[in-house]
């Protein structure tokens, strides 16, 4: 008898199982809209020009690769912090903020949520319905109780925002509450200034313990106005957190770069906070990888290569939003003018309305593959395939 006799087979990944399938399919004109990955207007994931420069630097003065600080590479993390409160946020100078470096934005979630497990092992977390696939499970391996709040209406094709409000003020106090800064994934549907401000007023009043995802900053309108939410709550909340990633900004998803930025009352909180994340990073991966991080910092310290980013981000955002328009109007010629909403979602995303039964007809009869649950990466359309998708998003919704 084996140790291992009674370890059931788990469940493929539901997103990276529809890679698996697009990979064995045979056929030339299939398109993967199943991952979450930016492509260019080719149809290829781009190593980005100041991540090329910075790369380059690097190689030419190679340092020794000694072990980084438990909490990270200090250039980067401050940076990290800069980014999401604002370079002049007073919250900073108070010394309110800890970053600790992460592996990506799931490194930054998990971190955020062993630490809050051990900070009140008894409250519940809420994410949306529905969320990223990744939410509930990692909060659940982390080992609290998951529920969700409603936030997408499939008969409304929007937000069901009283719905949201409603889940949110029954909430015990102590919830901790998952919320998209930006581009929720995966509906592209995201709440508004004002709903965002409603949303406040709740977690104020009731005490939650907002747990921000900043998985797409510059990914709906720039850098800063996609920090605005974390911006808001975090000028009128003691505590708050908030997860980065840059996987998609910096296209750098394979070196796992993140952080968790934790705000604090005060500086003496913010300094046992970060003795206690150190911990968790400790007894986890002991401390960070070095190479994404210095890229990331390299980037940001040269004002050419910052230059160079954010004019590179914008071009990434606004090939999105033309494939989006794209798409739509294509949609609309070849019948289908009731899906001209994918043009108004934001992010890599589009919740495309489209049922279980007409994904897999999709998969099946034209090589285009999206999740079960009808999302579709718009981020990997480009003008060679976008005409094939709408046509054959038109077959089988007629
Ligand atoms: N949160 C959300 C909402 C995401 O979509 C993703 C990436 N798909 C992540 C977190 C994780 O990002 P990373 O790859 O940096 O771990």
């Amino acid at each position: 008898m084996s140790l291992f006799s009674t370890v059931e087979q788990a469940p493929p990944d539901p997103i990276l199982g529809v890679t698996e399938k697009y990979l064995a399919d045979k056929r030339p004109a299939k398109v993967n809209l199943g991952v979450g990955v930016y492509q260019d207007a080719s149809g290829r994931l781009p190593l980005m020009r100041c991540v090329e420069i910075a790369e380059q630097r690097l190689a030419e003065d190679p340092k020794p690769r000694g072990y980084l600080p438990i909490d990270g590479l200090a250039s980067y993390t401050a940076d990290v912090r800069e980014l999401v409160f604002g370079a002049d946020s007073p919250l900073i100078s108070q010394g309110r903020v800890v970053t600790v470096q992460a592996l990506g934005g799931t490194g930054g979630l998990k971190l955020g949520a062993d630490f809050l497990r051990q900070v009140d092992a008894a409250a519940t977390v809420l994410i949306s319905d529905p969320s990223w696939e990744n939410h509930r499970a990692l909060f659940t391996r982390a080992g609290f109780s998951v529920s969700s709040y409603r936030y997408y209406d499939p008969a409304r094709r929007g937000i069901d925002f009283d719905g949201m409000l409603a889940d949110l003020t029954a909430a015990q106090p102590g919830t901790i509450v998952v919320l998209h800064a930006c581009c929720h994934n995966p509906t592209g549907y995201d709440l508004n200034r004002e709903q965002w401000a409603q949303v406040l007023d709740v977690v104020e009043a009731r005490n939650l313990v907002p747990f921000l995802d900043l998985a797409y900053q510059g990914f709906s309108v720039g850098l800063a106005d996609d920090a605005w939410v974390v911006r808001t709550f975090a000028s009128r909340l003691g505590n708050l957190f908030c997860a980065s990633s840059f996987s998609k900004n910096f296209g750098l998803y394979g070196e796992r770069v993140g952080a968790v930025s934790v705000l604090c009352r005060d500086a003496d909180e913010a300094a046992r906070v970060r003795s206690q994340l150190k911990i968790v990073v400790r007894t986890n991966f002991s401390n960070p990888p070095t190479h994404g991080a210095q890229l990331v910092a390299t980037v940001l310290a040269d004002p050419t290569l910052r230059e160079i980013w954010t004019s590179e981000l914008t071009g990434m955002r606004e090939r999105i939003k033309s494939m989006r328009t794209s798409l739509a109007s294509q949609l609309a010629q070849a019948g289908v003018p009731e899906m001209g909403y994918v043009a108004e979602q934001v992010g890599m995303f589009s919740y495309s309305g489209l049922t279980r039964d007409q994904m897999l007809r999709l998969r099946e009869e034209f090589g285009v593959y999206g999740t079960d649950a009808g999302r579709i990466c718009v981020a990997a359309l480009n003008e060679n395939n976008v005409g094939y998708v709408a046509s054959s998003i038109a077959s089988v919704v007629r």
